[in-house]
């Protein structure tokens, strides 16, 4: 029987979850759904100053947020608990119990500063840095001396002379010759596991099958190899993915993209537009296809196409399968997406008429790519003053302008709805236009500048009725008054 696929999402919680730990725990999960595997949610909070409960519960609700839910983890439970690392001492103390036997590690006692000056040494040498493995040779003798000035050792493991190979399913064979990496420490003086350590054990006491994780953690795997292999216990398959860079190919910023999750549902971002974009960021499905849902994706994923180039983050490529995706809802859903955008913004509190916010979606799709866009928008057509430029006041002033503008301004003022419903439609304004010579630029132009000071935007037949009659009227009738001005000077 094939083994049973299990995966593991393993976030520090000292901070939100960002665009490149969801992009791990995303293809953490479509590789468990496309094998029929198990996705744990570990919580890796040894780290006691920075690490937090609240900062694991936000990881987690932007993980349900974008869809991405797990099957064992620290509510849930699950056979292989605890899943936080704060609860899984005594794992550790039995690890550390056997590496102690098999003399698999030493005591150090070296200094934060004996270190750092030994580091500073190696560099001004030219030399990578390096623990130089000093405290391997003391003497029972020289130790109980250290202990009793007082030292506190951490627990150092002794790594292996000789070459490790990383087996890694997306970078092949990665070689780490002999004597390139010093050896390390496990538990620290104040009895803390240290993040290789605590990782073995629990990737190997969780029965975890294959390591999907980000490639800045590749200098870590042969290290965990080697304790895999002292501890005896079975090695997982290792897939570290790509680095995710910024469009100018330097590290990803808070500029570009190292965002927290939350900060793109805030601003009106899908969740599944934002899963569509990261599972693109170092897979590829093998074709031009661009659209996925989750439930596509699952199906398709593999880690054979998975790139071990870096990828690179594209805001506006973000923007770009949001927009398609509020286009793709159906005009009532898409409705109360603006409608809720609109009342969740300061000031948007908009009395509407019944089928208002479905018009006005219909109106302004083109114009929104994230919902935070729409009060923009609603704030075009709500204000009572816009700004026209004075070219626009020469534009409006010519006769046949000033009196279809005049006509209009009666229509809208009109205590009879249906004349002004009437000749808003687009063969209404085209007989209106008629009637002065005017028609098509010569038409729409002058009328949408007159009713939003502005070249561009949503269709005169669609904008008219959002804006309603008196709206238009006050707009008509304050450009009346300022092309007036404009003629005369
Ligand atoms: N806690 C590590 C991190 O947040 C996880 C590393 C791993 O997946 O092994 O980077």
């Amino acid at each position: 029987m094939p083994e049973l696929v299990r995966v593991r999402f393993a976030p520090s919680p000292t901070g939100a979850l960002h665009t490149g730990g969801a992009r791990t725990a995303l293809f953490n999960y479509l590789f468990a759904k496309r094998n029929g595997g198990t996705l744990v949610l570990r919580s890796e909070d040894t780290d006691a100053e920075r690490s937090s409960r609240e900062h694991e519960a936000s990881i987690a609700a932007d993980l349900r947020w974008l869809g991405l839910g797990w099957d064992e983890g620290p509510e849930v439970g699950g056979p292989y608990g605890p899943y936080r690392q704060t609860e899984r001492q005594d794992r550790y103390a039995l690890a550390i119990a056997r590496l102690v036997e098999i003399e698999a590690v030493y005591p150090c006692y070296c200094t934060p500063e004996e270190l750092e000056a030994e580091r500073a040494a190696q560099e001004r040498r030219g030399e990578a840095p390096k623990y130089s493995g000093k405290c391997r040779a003391l003497t029972a003798v020289q130790r109980t001396g250290l202990e009793a000035a007082g030292r506190v050792p951490a627990l150092r493991f002794a790594m292996p002379a000789r070459e490790i190979y990383v087996e890694d399913l997306i970078r092949g064979s990665v070689h780490f010759p002999a004597g390139t990496l010093g050896d390390f420490i496990v538990l620290r003086p104040n009895k803390t596991p240290t993040y290789n350590f605590a990782v073995v054990v629990d990737d190997s006491d969780m029965a975890i099958t294959h390591v999907i994780r980000a490639d800045e953690h590749l200098p870590n795997t042969p290290r965990q190899v080697a304790l895999f292999e002292a501890l005896e216990r079975p090695l997982p398959l290792f897939a570290h993915v790509s680095m995710i860079l910024a469009p100018d190919h330097r590290k990803l910023s808070k500029r570009h993209g190292a965002r927290p999750i939350a900060e793109y549902r805030e601003e009106g971002f899908l969740p599944e537009a934002l899963v569509n974009y990261l599972a693109l960021l170092g897979w590829s499905p093998g074709d031009d296809r661009e659209f996925f849902t989750l439930e596509e994706l699952a199906q398709m994923f593999s880690l054979e196409r998975a790139s071990k180039s870096p990828a690179v983050f594209d805001e506006g490529k973000l923007r770009w399968f949001n927009a398609h995706y509020l286009r793709a809802k159906p005009l009532p859903e898409r409705a109360e997406l603006f409608e809720q955008a609109a009342r969740d913004a300061a000031g948007a509190s908009m009395q509407a008429d019944e089928g208002w916010w479905q018009r006005f979606a219909a109106a302004v799709s083109d114009h929104v790519e994230v919902l935070s866009d729409v009060p923009r928008e609603v704030a075009a057509l709500q204000a009572e003053e816009i700004s026209w430029s004075p070219d626009t006041d020469v534009e409006l002033a010519s006769a046949p302008v000033r009196e279809l503008l005049a006509e209009l301004l009666a229509l809208a003022q009109s205590d009879r709805k249906d004349r002004f419903a009437g000749v808003v439609s687009k063969d209404g304004l085209k007989a209106l236009g008629e009637k002065y010579g005017l028609k098509g630029r010569s038409l729409f132009r002058p009328l949408r500048l007159a009713v939003t000071g502005s070249e561009h935007g949503i269709e005169l037949p669609l904008l008219l009725p959002l804006l309603g009659a008196p709206r238009v009227a006050r707009r008509i009738a304050s450009s009346l008054q300022r092309s007036t001005t404009g003629r005369r000077e």
